[in-house]
């Protein structure tokens, strides 16, 4: 059956764009109240007042740096504080720099791991007791194609992203007959910052848009039957993003 999403509260990270601020927009149309988590406040708040307009749902922004070690946990405990009720979790927020690896930036790496990683297990942790006792909440974790396609330029990032593939199908298998619909959201090329910024405008091919896959992704959670989801030409690009980045380089 699908997801009843009336009388629950959802956090999102990284809703102040892309992926996540679609996610954002259809649980709200579909009745669910959110968290909307991010570092750009003006954004969440904009988010946050559209969607209060839209569909009546609580909407709360917080400004939350992801790549500070214990922000997840600070969060939850902030969340607590206020008497939020947490029934879904949609770990979203993710970065991902392509520089080669003898090249990039130690910093750059471990804030990586820190968002990517690091963080979406303390929230996830933070939030399963309350996720799997709410009977029919949410947990997506946003994983990548690159899970599936260790490509040079993104060897930290595509190794996150399988950590969270791994991870989220392991929750999938200890979640049934608890009622929480455990998905691993693997996107491909999708039309946002995030792809732009790393592209470098290199990729001439289809995007999907960020409506599209959360469409993916809600599919699959209303049906409930399966640990993970790709969306869009992962298959067309596996083979050609480490080609793409090589030659850029060369
Ligand atoms: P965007 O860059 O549009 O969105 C990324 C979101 O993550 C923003 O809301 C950003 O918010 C947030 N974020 C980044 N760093 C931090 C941080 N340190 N603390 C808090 N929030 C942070 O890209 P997408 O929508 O494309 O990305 C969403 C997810 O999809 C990511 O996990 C990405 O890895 C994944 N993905 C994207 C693909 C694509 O082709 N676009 C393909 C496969 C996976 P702010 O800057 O305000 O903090």
């Amino acid at each position: 059956a699908a997801v009843d999403f009336t009388d629950q509260c959802t956090v999102v990270t990284g809703a102040s764009s892309g992926i996540g601020a679609a996610f954002a927009r259809e649980l709200a149309r579909r009745g669910s109240d959110l968290v909307l988590v991010a570092r750009r406040l003006d954004r969440l708040e904009a988010l946050a007042e559209e969607l209060r307009d839209a569909h009546g749902v609580r909407a709360t922004p917080i400004a939350l740096d992801l790549s500070l070690p214990g922000a997840g946990r600070a969060l939850a405990a902030d969340l607590g504080d206020r008497g939020i009720p947490v029934t879904g979790l949609v770990n979203n927020a993710g970065f991902g720099t392509d520089n080669l690896f003898h090249t990039e930036d130690p910093a750059a790496l471990s804030d990586e791991i820190t968002v990517d990683v690091a963080n979406l297990v303390d929230l996830t942790r933070a939030f399963i007791g309350p996720l799997r006792a709410s009977g029919n909440g949410i947990l997506v974790n946003v994983a990548s194609m690159a899970a599936y396609s260790p490509t040079p330029g993104m060897a930290v990032y595509g190794a996150c992203k399988a950590f969270v593939l791994s991870f989220t199908e392991a929750l999938w298998y200890e979640s049934r007959g608890t009622g929480l619909r455990v998905l691993s959201l693997a996107p491909g090329l999708t039309r946002t910052e995030f792809f732009d910024d790393l592209s470098g405008g290199a990729y001439k091919g289809s995007y999907e848009t960020p409506e599209q896959v959360v469409r993916t992704a809600l599919r699959a959670l209303d049906r409930g039957r399966r640990p993970s989801v790709q969306s869009g030409r992962r298959n067309a690009l596996a083979g050609r993003l480490p080609r793409l980045v090589t030659r850029r380089r060369a």
